[in-house]
């Protein structure tokens, strides 16, 4: 993918000298090779534009797509009608046909919402009543009995089971949505960070420079601003008003546990208030357990460190509905951090996707479910141009 990138660079060199930016342009360029501006790269790419996939680091999928839980979400949590919900629930399907169809490796897993005490069964009949209101599919509520039969190891009274939830590659995704964008000719340029962009007549003059301090600047019809943790600074540079705040999810990892002991991701009935999910167990596609990720808000700093103190208190949470856990198999992992709109005390904030200047779109606050929402997100901004 390096050779990509460098192949992406050769070609924005050659098309700059050909076309004398200043006064051609580019018909449009997407801020960010995360799996959001790649999935719209992607759905927009042709043959007869020229699109441009800006992206600072030295390869695509380096960004938040690269430290998250890689959950086909089904939908259930979002309130109805938002683009949460609505870009979910149409994302899901569409990204089990996209694995199948070019050997992208995926599984529906499944995933049980687990209430470990009976106070908490109202809160799982809640997320049932709100996951069908939001068109997630096949939800049921299953006793303490059925959960027992589908995992006899985890411990519960009652659960909200979700068949179509699953798991994914998201570099294998990404790579896909790539190779698709390049096959209607479009360039990724890696190394190129985006510094300031000014309105012209005729679009939008981009102000970028490469890892050297070498300026490319050029005009583009259409920017997408899909730059994932830095979105809210790109889009201010045109419209001013965005703040993200930046909320840290640890994991840690769980060994020396007897594989397939858990076949479905088990989470907790979510916590009133909490800016998260709740500590929960998620498998990898090589079946490795995995715990998190909680959520702690932050400075602005990508931070990603997790401190070893976090292993006592994820078995804490966990061991309630995992009683097979001892303290020794839980390990500090890894981390992400989510592009929040909302801070620590408001209420549910939205994604924004919206062409806030003419011809200039902003995605801000893309955290979950933005990879399962991606290819959704991708349709929802091809109809917008
Ligand atoms: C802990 C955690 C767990 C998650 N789990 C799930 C899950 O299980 N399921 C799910 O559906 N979603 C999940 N998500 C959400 C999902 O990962 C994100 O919504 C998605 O990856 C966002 O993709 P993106 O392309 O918007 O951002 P990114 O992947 O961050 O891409 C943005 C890119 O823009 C580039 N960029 C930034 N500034 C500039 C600039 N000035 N110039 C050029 N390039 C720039 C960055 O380098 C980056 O590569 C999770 C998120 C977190 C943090």
């Amino acid at each position: 993918m390096i050779s990509d990138a460098l192949e992406g660079m050769k070609l924005f060199k050659l098309f700059a000298a050909k076309w004398n930016w200043k006064m051609e342009k580019a018909d449009i360029t997407i801020i960010g090779a995360g799996v959001v501006g790649l999935a719209i790269a992607a759905e927009l790419a042709r043959p007869d534009w020229s699109v441009f996939i800006l992206e600072k680091n030295p390869a695509h999928g380096g960004g938040i797509s690269s430290r998250n839980s890689e959950v086909l979400h089904a939908g259930i949590y979002y309130p109805e009608g938002s683009l949460k919900a609505r870009l979910c629930v149409a994302g899901n399907p569409m990204l089990y046909e996209i694995a199948a169809r070019n050997s992208i490796p995926c599984k529906k897993t499944g995933k049980l919402i687990v209430a470990t005490n009976s106070g908490k069964i109202e809160a799982i009949e809640k997320l049932c009543e709100n996951g069908r209101g939001n068109g997630a599919e096949s939800l049921s509520l299953i006793s303490k009995r059925q959960m027992t039969q589908m995992e006899p190891h985890v411990q519960a009274v009652a659960a909200l089971y979700s068949p179509e939830t699953g798991i994914i590659d998201t570099h294998a995704l990404m790579n896909y949505f790539l190779k698709q964008a390049q096959s209607n000719k479009a360039s990724l340029v890696c190394r190129i960070k985006v510094l300031r962009i000014e309105k012209e007549t005729n679009g939008w003059q981009i102000f970028s420079e490469n890892d050297r301090g070498e300026a490319f600047d050029f005009l583009s019809g259409v920017v997408i601003n899909a730059a994932g943790l830095s979105s809210d600074i790109i889009a201010n540079m045109v419209c001013g008003h965005y703040h993200l705040h930046y909320c840290k999810g640890d994991y840690c990892g769980i060994s020396g546990v007897k594989p397939g002991l858990v076949g479905r991701l088990i989470y907790p009935a979510p916590a009133k208030d909490s800016a998260g999910l709740g500590v929960h167990l998620t498998i990898d596609l090589n079946g490795r357990l995995r715990l998190g990720p909680d959520a702690t808000y932050i400075d602005r700093v990508e931070d990603y460190t997790v401190v070893s103190e976090k292993a006592a208190l994820f078995y804490e949470q966990a061991r309630i509905f995992l009683p097979f856990l001892k303290p020794e198999n839980v390990y500090p992992d890894m981390a992400g951090i989510r592009p929040k709109l909302q801070g620590p005390n408001d209420a549910f904030h939205d994604f924004v996707i919206r062409e806030d200047a003419p011809g200039f779109i902003n995605l801000v606050g893309i955290e979950s479910p933005g990879l399962t929402a991606s290819p959704a997100i991708a349709r929802f901004v091809q109809k917008m141009i």
